[in-house]
């Protein structure tokens, strides 16, 4: 069983409606199977409404199932004694950065966590050290996060998850209020995390730019999996992907194009260096057997 497994797992958002007496049901994720392995980079795409953040908030139990089942490092979501540990296991990164700032220093901030969570003193402060490294933040330690770029708060929410040694980051849209320098600085950072440190990853946006490194992607519509595949299975499938109201990189559709008319690219390209590099392949007569 992966570190983070749904099976069937729906979830109804309940509310009452304008007469305070008819109850409506907005099914947000239905009939969801996941199954996340542990060091895997994750990326769940999906357009807005889509139900990615009602499931990320099954994976620390901050929403249980209306039906169906998920495991956090084999822990059943219901079962209340397993709270602690599966919030342990499984850290949340949020959109706004300014929301998850609680301490008026950056490296108190990033202690706050395994503070709360009765780490002794002498620890907590090598938590913080190593998170602020591993977040590139070292430098600004003693700095007020409200000084920070959005990037630099992003980075210090994530080292305030970190210093709670979770095995696993879930990022809920973390780059959707940065701007393209932030958004790179974040996806990074976070990649560094994956790959160095082996936390397992799951990284929620609708920028498809950013999931070009993911081991593996869910694309999410209407509150279900929509497609599951490589970066390269799913980048593929251009037309499937403008169907599910998701925008593809400029440079893979430009690919796409040249391809339908008969330019002989690979399938999948992801980034302009690859297909200015096969189209001078091209030019100089190696065509590609695509
Ligand atoms: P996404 O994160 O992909 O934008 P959400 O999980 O936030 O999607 O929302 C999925 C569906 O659930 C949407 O139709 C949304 O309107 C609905 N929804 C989300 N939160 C609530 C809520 N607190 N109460 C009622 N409906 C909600
Ligand atoms: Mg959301």
């Amino acid at each position: 069983m992966g570190i983070i497994k749904a099976e069937d797992l729906s979830y109804n958002y309940i509310k009452l409606g304008e007469d305070e007496k008819t109850e409506e049901v907005s099914e947000a994720v239905r009939n969801v199977s996941i199954d996340i392995h542990a060091g895997e980079f994750v990326a769940i795409l999906g357009h807005n409404g889509s139900g990615k953040s009602t499931l990320a908030k099954h994976m620390n139990a901050l929403l249980l199932p209306t039906e169906g089942t998920i495991w956090i490092d084999g822990r059943d979501s219901r079962d209340e004694d397993a709270l602690l540990a599966i919030r342990q296991t499984a850290g949340m990164v949020f959109q706004n950065p300014d929301n998850q700032i609680v301490a008026g220093v950056v490296e108190e901030d990033v202690g706050f966590g395994p503070e709360n969570m009765g780490v002794p003193t002498e620890e907590i402060w090598e938590r913080v050290d190593r998170s602020l490294e591993a977040v590139g933040m070292t430098a600004y330690r003693k700095s007020s996060p409200n000084r920070l770029s959005g990037g630099q708060k992003q980075r210090v929410a994530i080292a305030g998850v970190m210093a709670m040694e979770p095995k696993c980051i879930v990022l809920d849209e973390p780059t959707a209020m940065l701007d393209p320098g932030g958004r790179r600085e974040v996806i990074r950072t976070v990649r560094e995390l994956n790959r160095k440190k082996g936390i397992t990853v799951i990284l929620i946006t609708h920028y498809m730019e950013e999931v070009i490194h993911a081991d593996r992607i869910y694309v999410m519509d209407e509150g279900q999996v929509a497609m599951e595949g490589t970066p390269e299975e799913i980048f593929t499938q251009v037309e499937r992907l403008k169907e599910l109201r998701l925008d593809v990189p400029q440079v893979t559709e430009l690919a796409y194009g040249l391809r339908k008319r008969g330019v002989p690219l690979s399938p999948c390209i992801l980034d302009e260096e690859q297909l200015v590099k096969e189209i001078l392949e091209v030019r100089a007569g190696n065509v590609h057997n695509a």
